[in-house]
């Protein structure tokens, strides 16, 4: 469930998978920075999760927002309520984590994928969540940012990566690892997707920020769904 990977000497990097979604927790100054949470009813098996790697929930300073759909904000109104953490995400993610509503803007990628998620999302809840209420402690990106997580302890930085979502933000570590949230997937393979989002806005948009990761240092890609994979196979 859970896996420890050194990055370097001083810091450590968590996975755990609830659901469809893998969050990452980051060692970062006084505590982890985590990125993403998953489906609303997640809270429990997360804290369980945290629980098994020793880390307590007051540990979490910093909870990174790869985008506000329902499968990565689910439970992060209650994680912020009882961690007490500041939250990092686009600007474009006040108004759809406010609403506690995933943005209807997104389409399959392909006909297979709305083949299989014809019969999902009979069953799924509309793609609701608790709002998000962010404040003043929290941290609104415009786009890309060089600085914030190297002041907290993390060596890496965030970039802005549409095309999933307008609200796409990615973290990218300085030994090439980066966590993409879903601008890059490795999940239902049978689908096609070939690592594409199953979701998407704008495909060219997506390769795009594909580019742009491998631009800015990316070497192995860490997705929301799925286990990781080299750069070298995001193929446009
Ligand atoms: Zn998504
Ligand atoms: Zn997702």
């Amino acid at each position: 469930m859970c896996f420890e990977n050194n990055i370097n000497s001083h810091k450590l990097i968590h996975r755990i998978k609830l659901s469809f979604t893998y969050c990452y927790l980051l060692k970062c100054h006084g505590g982890y920075l985590l990125i993403d949470t998953s489906y609303p009813d997640y809270f429990m098996k997360f804290i369980k999760g945290i629980d098994r790697l020793g880390i307590d929930i007051k540990d979490i300073k910093w909870l990174l927002l790869t985008h506000h759909h329902d499968d990565h904000a689910g439970f992060a109104a209650e994680l912020i309520k009882k961690a007490g953490c500041r939250v990092i995400a686009h600007r474009n993610a006040i108004e759809p984590l406010q609403l506690g509503e995933s943005e209807d803007t997104i389409v399959p990628v392909n006909r297979r994928v709305k083949f299989v998620f014809s019969l999902f999302t009979l069953t799924h809840q509309q793609f609701k969540f608790p709002p998000v209420i962010l404040g003043e402690n929290d941290v609104i990106l415009d786009g890309d940012n060089f600085d914030l997580l190297k002041q907290i302890g993390i060596d890496g930085k965030i970039i802005y990566t549409p095309g999933h979502s307008r609200d796409s933000i990615s973290v990218i570590l300085s030994d090439g690892m980066a966590f993409v949230g879903d601008v890059a997937m490795n999940f239902l393979r049978f689908t096609g997707i070939k690592h594409r989002p199953i979701y998407i806005e704008d495909i060219n948009t997506v390769y795009d920020s594909w580019e742009k990761l491998i631009a800015q240092g990316a070497k192995m890609i860490y997705p929301a769904h799925g286990k990781p994979f080299p750069v070298s196979e995001l193929i446009r």
